[in-house]
């Protein structure tokens, strides 16, 4: 939206009480993003209270599934739009109609865009949409099927970022591992790694976002190439079997130690990011014991544990919601403690060694220069690297360096540029 806003003439302003218009781009996924996504509408309603000359537009997957009753809820808003026209978001600002388009707008490479994460690295979206149907989720239904862009299109993007000085691609999608088989394509994301690693001047690869039943060897095969982050994003949700079944998910936990066993062999140091759910109806004590068993015995380099939210119209809807939300609070938390001290003991292993470290940008914290990442973390989920500079930094922006690890916490390091 912000790339189209710019070639059709607007202006971003950060300022709220500066903006003519206001755009909220929400997320309906589950309980907590449509409460922000209500914040979010409410404030920018104040900001049009004070100055009435503001218009309103409210955009994306909250509008998509629950339109008519966020227009009764906020009448005052100027307009609506789903998930389906962001590349026409410019007419709706000019105070336009637009007859709305069927389907989940996806872009390519000739789309107008801003790079908002910073000057190294930028994501790039390979598909839209899901052909999985796990019981508790919204995205088939808000986003619908799986729809890959071609490859052509995103190595073209990918030339694009690099000559701009990107030297991080993080590939997202709702299922990195299904790109392409919605065209009757085999190995779609093998081959597409494969074509970027020769595209000159991108250094880090990473894909986000892989189902787990999909791995296979020839990706494993592909990810040994030194420009591939030996990262993986595997939600496997939960491990106890009867839970897994209910949650329409097809690997439990013994099946998932054992692919984890394969993908360690395969590629040593690799770092293994997984999400869990908590409090999925079904999931007492007894399953509740398994999970963490199997978040020990996995040691997941980084863990995100989310607390089940029911959602309409998915296939665990009829269910119910029988667990607390404070049991299910209480759950989050121990399985967090867990991962604490399995993540203090693998990061501080880093402490005394050099790395390589991707700069985020300056830090506005005393005695730090820069904020940055290692291979094996992400953007914006896991943690980061904290860099002094001993030297005044000289001569042009190195947007990665080598760094000492001097110190390590429970999720972040600390260390100094040594080149
Ligand atoms: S694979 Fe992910 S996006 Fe698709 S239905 Fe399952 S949880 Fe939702």
């Amino acid at each position: 939206m912000l790339g189209v806003l710019k070639k059709n003439g607007f202006r971003p302003v950060a300022d709220i009480r500066l903006a003519e218009v206001i755009i909220i781009n929400t997320c309906g996924f589950i309980q907590p993003a449509r409460r922000e996504s209500r914040k979010a509408i409410r404030r920018a309603l104040n900001a049009k209270r004070r100055d009435p000359a503001k218009n309103v537009i409210v955009a994306g997957c909250f509008v998509e599934r629950d339109r008519e009753s966020l227009m009764a809820e906020f009448p005052e808003v100027d307009a609506w739009t789903g998930v389906t026209d962001f590349h026409r978001i410019d007419r709706l600002v000019k105070g336009l109609s637009i007859n709305e388009s069927s389907g989940t707008f996806l872009y390519d490479h000739r789309s107008p865009r801003i790079i908002t994460t910073g000057p190294s690295w930028a994501y790039v979206k390979i598909s839209e949409g899901c052909a999985h149907r796990c019981a508790f989720c919204a995205i088939p239904i808000i986003k619908g099927p799986y729809k890959s862009r071609p490859v052509a299109s995103v190595l073209h993007e990918a030339r694009n970022l690099a000559s701009l000085g990107i030297r991080e691609l993080d590939l997202v999608s709702h299922d990195s591992t299904w790109y392409r088989r919605d065209k009757g394509e085999r190995d779609g994301l093998s081959r597409l790694l494969e074509a970027l690693t020769k595209v000159r001047g991108l250094p880090w690869i990473r894909f986000l976002y892989g189902y787990p039943g999909e791995i296979n060897d020839r990706l494993l095969e592909v990810m040994s190439d030194a420009k591939i982050c030996r990262y993986l994003d595997l939600p496997f949700q939960h491990s106890h079997a009867a839970v897994i079944k209910a949650m329409k998910r097809g690997i439990d936990g013994p099946r998932a130690l054992e692919l984890l066993g394969k993908i360690r062999r395969k590629l040593p140091g690799v770092a293994i990011r997984t999400s869990l759910i908590v409090g999925f109806p079904g999931e007492g004590q007894k399953e509740f014991e398994n999970l963490k068993e199997f978040v020990r015995e996995a040691r997941f380099n980084h863990l995100g544990v989310f607390t089940y939210s029911p959602e309409r119209d998915t296939p665990a809807w009829p269910l119910g919601d029988p667990v607390s939300s404070q049991e299910k609070e209480a759950r989050r938390r121990e399985l967090m403690e867990i991962q604490a001290g399995i993540s203090r003991e693998i990061i501080g292993s880093y402490v005394g060694r050099k790395i390589k470290v991707i700069i985020e940008g300056a830090s506005p914290k005393k005695g730090v220069a820069f904020r940055g990442r290692a291979r094996f973390q992400a953007p914006e989920v896991d943690g980061i690297v904290e860099l002094s500079c001993p030297e005044e930094p000289s001569g042009a922006f190195q947007p990665i360096v080598t760094a000492e690890i001097v110190s390590a916490g429970t999720y972040d390091l600390k260390g100094k540029v040594v080149r």
